[in-house]
C-alpha cells in the first residue's frame, strides 16, 4: 500500500504565529503516526502581498520547531502553467465566465436589491454572493469587453457546475467543524455562489491551486484549520469537476488570542520568531498549542 501524504501550505504573505505552529506541529505529527509523507507548499500566488523574507522565516521557524519536509518544496508562484490548464478545461465546458462587475456595481445592485425588500445571501465568511449579471452576456460582448481591456475574473457559474457535477457530493472529515460536524459530511458548495477562480492581476485563486495542487502531489489527508471548513465544499466540487479523487480531511480548532479573537498576521499576533527571540522553547509551544 502506498504511504500516506500530508501537507503544510502556508502562505508567506506575514510571518508564521502560534496558530501556524499548531497547524504545521498536528500535520506532522499526523504524519509520523500514520507513517507517512509530510510535503511543505508555498501558496505564494498572490505575489504582491507574498516575499522572499517570509518564506525564508517560514523555512527557519518550521525548522526550529524540529519539522522535517520533502524537497524540493512546490511554490505555487512556479506553477501557473498548472493552473491556466485546470481553468482553461472549465472553460471549455461552459463552466466559468468573465466577470465585469465592479466592487461599486455589485454593493449597487444589491443595495437596489435589498432596498426592494429582497434578502441577499451571504457566503459563509460573510461576503454578499456575487450577483452574476454578466452570466448571460453573449460571447461576442464577452470578447468585446475583453478586447477593449475592461478588468474582469474568471467565476465559476455555479448552477452548471452543480448540474454538470450530477450527485450530491460528500467528504469525509477526520476531524470537526465549526459546529462539531464529523464523519461523511454534504458538501453544500452553493453557499458560495459563483466563486472567483482567477483574476487579472493573479491569474488563479486559493480554491483552484489548492485543488490543483493536493491532486498533484497525492496528497491523502490535509490537516488545516476549522476557518476552510465550509470552503471544503468549493473544493470538491472542483474535484468533481476535474475528475480528481478527493483526499480526506482533518479540520482542527483554531488558537485564539487572549481576546477570544482568531489570531491573525495582519494583527501580528505572537509571532513564532518573537517567541523564540524571548527564549521560548520548541517543547513550550508545543505546550502553548496543546500538543
Ligand atoms: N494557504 C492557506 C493559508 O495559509 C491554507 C490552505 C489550505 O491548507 O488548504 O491559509
Amino acid at each position: 500500500m502506498s504511504r500516506p501524504v500530508f501537507r503544510f501550505a502556508p502562505s508567506p504573505n506575514g510571518e508564521l504565529h502560534l496558530g501556524h505552529a499548531h497547524s504545521a506541529l498536528l500535520n506532522f505529527d499526523r504524519a509520523q503516526a500514520a507513517g507517512g509523507r509530510f510535503l511543505l507548499r508555498i501558496e505564494d500566488i498572490d505575489t504582491t502581498r507574498c516575499t522572499p523574507a517570509f518564506e525564508q522565516a517560514i523555512y527557519d521557524d518550521l525548522a526550529w520547531l524540529g519539522i522535517e519536509w520533502e524537497r524540493p518544496v512546490r511554490r505555487q508562484s512556479e506553477h501557473f502553467d498548472d493552473y491556466r490548464a485546470a481553468l482553461e478545461a472549465l472553460a471549455d465546458e461552459g463552466l466559468v465566465y468573465p466577470a465585469f462587475m465592479t466592487r461599486g456595481e455589485v454593493r449597487g445592485h444589491i443595495a437596489e436589491a435589498e432596498a426592494a425588500g429582497h434578502h441577499w445571501r451571504h457566503d459563509p465568511d460573510g461576503v454578499p454572493l456575487y450577483p452574476g449579471l454578466d452570466r448571460k452576456l453573449s460571447r461576442r460582448e464577452r470578447r468585446r469587453r475583453i478586447e477593449a481591456g475592461e478588468p474582469f475574473a474568471w467565476r465559476l457559474d455555479m448552477e452548471a457546475a452543480m448540474a454538470r457535477a450530477g450527485a450530491p457530493l460528500d467528504w469525509e472529515e477526520r476531524g470537526r467543524g465549526p459546529e462539531g460536524e464529523t464523519g461523511r459530511i454534504a458538501a453544500d458548495p452553493a453557499q458560495w455562489g459563483d466563486v472567483v477562480l482567477a483574476r487579472k492581476e493573479v491569474p488563479s485563486s486559493y480554491h483552484l491551486s489548492v485543488v490543483v495542487d493536493d491532486a498533484l502531489q497525492g496528497i491523502t489527508e490535509v490537516v488545516r484549520g476549522r476557518d476552510l471548513f465550509h470552503a471544503t465544499s468549493v473544493q470538491r466540487l472542483l474535484q468533481e469537476l476535474m475528475g480528481l479523487s478527493p483526499p480526506a480531511y482533518f479540520h482542527h480548532e483554531l488558537m485564539l488570542g487572549e481576546d477570544g479573537r482568531k489570531l491573525s498576521k495582519s494583527r501580528r499576533d505572537t509571532g513564532i520568531a518573537a517567541l523564540r527571540a524571548a527564549g521560548v522553547t520548541p517543547a513550550d509551544v508545543r505546550r502553548m498549542v496543546g500538543l
